[in-house]
């Protein structure tokens, strides 16, 4: 092993919450003798959370615990501090005496700052910094337009891509083979409890499997259904999607395992998922090229002083399920119960928002950012975005959502509905899409009286649709 160019390197382990395909990990063993480990529990971060009760602390941390178990049983650990990553890491690496820290590559703007922060302090102490594309089979800059462009339209970025993905691209990362470089500190490391990082535990139970085991049993689930994805995907009723998305954000999940698999499966529902895919590379890309859009900025710069009328009244009772449309406010009862929200409904709620509610867009992005456990700031600024029509859409800015037409066409029978407005159970198929249509008589039969029972709608679809059409036209569009 006298070939090996570090005595001694640190992993620094974030949104890649896994011991196998990883490639920080991967290449740490290869080129290290001794291998530690570690993941912060970033009070940079952690600070910002309102909800003392949040459900990605708690699920990064079921995480975080399965993984120290797994490193543990193959003859490493995982330390695991809990202060400002800027600091512990660079401390960390000098306590241990480490002459390099590898890390996979993290695309956000603050994550950005805070690894050239720590690559800065790494330097100062003589220690190398290294990092890795592991979390996309394509990065930002890496599929362009024929002159070096990033695509500003999804058809022609996915063509790109899939016209240059080969095998090479998907092979995974190996871990195993070169296990025995893993090392474990002189002092064993104790996991923080959730409390002891002011964090309170109560809603994941039984909701939401965490970590590479439920990752692997959630895939394992949809191996079995993908092939007719692109048949049920759009019913949120339906077992329907892979409910994936939270393990790609956390990498419990390799990407390169799911891609492959799509893609050397082939069939019309493979396909259909391998779009979604690669929709969530383009959202990075578009991040890397035009990372404004982090900070409110619309990506159309003629949407930049756009300004929206709706009410903060509008807004609560969007946020709150109540708006008195029995589709958005079972979509927005989901989120609020589950942390999850179905792709059909993200779209449908969004679009509500902006084009019916007339309300800032960024208000609903942030809304989302607080209460998604699958929260990605690239992938929910572009659904954000587009839902507005200030982002990348092929489609033009008129585009406006029937909320009654899309209940009635993606929850004909209304048992999405139904399950989280359970108020509206007693209608029947036919009303549950828009129950104030009910004559008095009938709501008084059945026991939903319009403003009583449920909210009368807070505003006149048809009416709002002719508002912000002139809006956005009379903004020169
Ligand atoms: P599946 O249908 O099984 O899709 C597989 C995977 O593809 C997902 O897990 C996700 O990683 C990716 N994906 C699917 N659709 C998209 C998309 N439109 N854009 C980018 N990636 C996609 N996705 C997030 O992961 N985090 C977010 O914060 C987020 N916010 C959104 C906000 C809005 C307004 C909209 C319209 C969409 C948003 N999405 C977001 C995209 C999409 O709704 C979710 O990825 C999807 O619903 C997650 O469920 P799933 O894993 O069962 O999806």
């Amino acid at each position: 092993m006298q070939d090996k160019p570090y005595d001694k390197a640190l992993v620094w382990f974030r949104r890649d919450l896994r011991d196998y395909d990883h490639a920080a990990l991967s290449r740490a063993l290869t080129q290290s003798r001794h291998v530690y480990c570690v993941f912060v529990f970033d009070t940079d971060i952690l600070g910002t959370l309102k909800d003392k009760a949040d459900r990605r602390v708690e699920f990064i941390w079921e995480s975080v615990r399965e993984l120290k178990t797994a490193l543990r049983d193959r003859g490493g650990d995982l330390i695991v501090p809990h202060g400002s990553a800027a600091r512990e890491i660079p401390m960390l690496a000098r306590s241990l005496g480490v002459q390099a820290v590898f890390a996979n590559r993290d695309y956000e703007p603050q994550a950005l700052a805070r690894d050239a922060a720590v690559a800065d302090a790494l330097a100062a102490d003589g220690v190398a910094f290294l990092t890795f594309k592991d979390q996309v089979i394509f990065e930002g800059d890496e599929v362009l337009t024929g002159d070096g462009r990033p695509y500003r339209v999804f058809t022609f970025y996915k063509k790109a891509w899939l016209k240059k993905v080969t095998g090479n691209d998907l092979v995974p990362h190996p871990v195993d083979e070169h296990l025995a470089a893993l090392a474990a500190p002189a002092r064993p490391s104790l996991l923080p409890t959730l409390e002891a990082l002011g964090f309170s535990r109560n809603h994941l139970d039984g909701l939401l499997p965490t970590g590479m085991s439920g990752a692997d049993r959630l895939f394992e689930d949809f191996q079995e259904r993908i092939d007719n994805y692109h048949a049920v995907r759009d019913f949120p009723a339906l077992k329907g999607p892979s409910y994936l998305s939270v393990h790609l954000r956390f990498g419990t999940l390799s990407i390169r395992a799911v891609v492959s698999h799509a893609w050397y499966m082939g069939s019309s529902g493979a396909e259909v998922w391998l779009n979604e895919l690669i929709w969530r590379e383009f959202y990075f890309m578009v991040l890397h090229y035009h990372p404004q859009v982090a900070e409110g900025h619309a990506y159309k710069p003629e949407f930049e002083h756009f300004s929206f009328p709706g009410s903060n009244e509008y807004f609560l009772a969007w946020c709150e399920g109540r708006t008195g449309y029995p589709l958005v406010d079972a979509a927005m009862r989901q989120l609020n119960r589950t942390g999850y929200m179905h792709n059909r409904l993200r779209m449908v709620t969004a679009g509500f928002l902006v084009k019916d509610l007339l309300v800032d867009w960024r208000r609903g992005e942030a809304y989302f950012a607080d209460r998604l456990v699958d929260f990605d700031l690239a992938a929910n600024n572009g659904g954000w975005q587009w839902a507005a029509s200030t982002g990348c859409d092929a489609q033009p800015w008129f585009r406006v959502f029937n909320p009654v037409t899309q209940s009635e066409k993606f929850d004909a029978e209304g048992k999405f509905i139904r399950r989280y407005v359970p108020e509206l159970a007693p209608c029947d198929n036919r009303e549950i899409h828009a129950p104030w249509k009910m004559a008095p008589q009938r709501q008084a039969q059945i026991g939903v009286v319009i403003g009583r029972d449920y909210p009368a709608p807070i505003v006149d679809h048809a009416v709002m649709r002719a508002k912000v059409l002139a809006l956005y036209k009379s903004a020169g569009r």
